[in-house]
């Protein structure tokens, strides 16, 4: 195969031009330096051509990139899909008013609604939440209607599609935070958060590897009072064994102090080489100096996010806390990419702020 090197980056890649990494920075650069005469712009084209949404090209991505990276009202965008009868991505529908809600609502509410319909409008109207969507799960769950049964979930877990959920006395929860920090390849690093540094001295017991502190973060910076996080959290793990585990604990005190809870001993091999590890210790990453909109992670950019809502590559996953038993909260996800080469898939950290634990798991494509 012939190797060409990224006109921007350098690194090896397979064709000639821009490496993946390095078109989706632009991407989202492009996105976030839109003018608001511009943004208006974009907003009308995605109404005018709803239906190509459906196309995953042009309109799907300038609608994930003004979600992700603007937070500006798309109450009307929620509207033009529902005329054209798009229910696809649920998305779409995070600002519908009451009346576009209540049609779905209705729509979903037919005895012989098709399931496959039925499945996108609750992942609709889980995007656009709200006291009469908890109020319709909540009495679909007691009492369901017959096309439920062709479907493999109930409205509770189509509702953490959106990152919120019913705890165990039945109550709606929401399971993210409406603040979101992200770490980016610019800048000279900020010491309220690094990510992927080498723990000296500590190897996992399991495979070898040396182990890494996935996020260092300081609680006492005020962009982190959102997480209740006091004194400064290393979150320790096996940057090997995270990627073959079920999920990984962690439980901290008032001082940020963690100890891994131990997962039992599976004698995995260790595919994480000397140069990965060192590349992850030197990596630079910046914290923004201030909130960005609760999408963030949405927009395609492989970042790491603190807050906000997760962009999860398979089925959204919330663990319980191994003390309370209630879902945890989303804390933070890191792809592997903005830490070394050649890595794949994202490690999702959840918490339980008021147990102080901590639920690391991987997924990947
Ligand atoms: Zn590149
Ligand atoms: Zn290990
Ligand atoms: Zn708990």
């Amino acid at each position: 195969m012939s190797r060409y090197q990224c006109e921007r980056c350098q690194m090896e890649i397979g064709f000639q031009g821009v490496c993946w990494k390095c078109s989706s920075r632009e991407k989202r650069e492009s996105y976030e330096q839109l003018t608001t005469d511009q943004l208006q712009l974009k907003l009308q084209t995605i109404i005018e051509r709803i239906e190509e949404v459906e196309k995953w090209k042009e309109i799907y991505d300038d609608f994930n990139g003004l979600l992700a990276y603007h937070d500006i009202n798309l109450a009307e965008v929620a509207e033009a899909a529902l005329q054209k009868n798009i229910y696809y991505p649920g998305t779409l529908y995070r600002d519908a008013t009451k009346v576009v809600q209540e049609e779905i609502i209705s729509r979903l509410l037919q005895p012989d609604c098709p399931s496959q319909d039925a499945s996108s409008m609750m992942l609709c109207l889980a995007a656009s939440g709200g006291d009469r969507v908890v109020e319709v799960f909540a009495q679909l769950e007691k009492e369901p209607l017959p096309w439920q049964s062709n479907l493999y979930v109930g409205p509770a877990i189509y509702a953490q599609e959106s990152s919120w959920g019913f705890n165990r006395s039945g109550q709606a929860v929401q399971l993210h935070y409406d603040t979101c920090f992200a770490m980016l390849p610019d800048g000279d690093g900020d010491a309220a958060a690094a990510a992927g540094r080498l723990r000296q001295d500590d190897y996992c017991s399991d495979c070898g590897c040396q182990m890494i502190d996935i996020l260092r973060l300081d609680g006492r910076d005020d962009r982190f009072s959102f997480l209740n996080v006091t004194g400064v959290l290393a979150i320790p793990v096996c940057p090997n064994c995270c990627m073959m585990h079920e999920t990984n604990y962690v439980r901290y005190d008032a001082y940020g102090n963690c100890t891994l809870m131990k997962q039992e001993s599976s004698g995995e091999k260790n595919y994480v080489s000397a140069a990965d590890l060192q590349a992850m210790d030197q990596m630079k990453l910046t914290l923004t100096a201030t909130s960005l909109p609760k999408y963030y992670a949405c927009g395609g950019d492989e970042v790491i996010t603190i807050g906000g809502v997760p962009e999860w590559i398979q089925d959204a996953q919330f663990d319980s806390c191994p003390d309370c038993e209630e879902r945890m909260t989303f804390f933070a996800a890191v792809p592997w990419s903005t830490l070394y080469d050649s890595a794949e898939g994202t490690l999702y950290i959840e918490h339980c702020p008021n147990c102080r634990t901590i639920g690391m798991h991987h997924q990947q494509t």
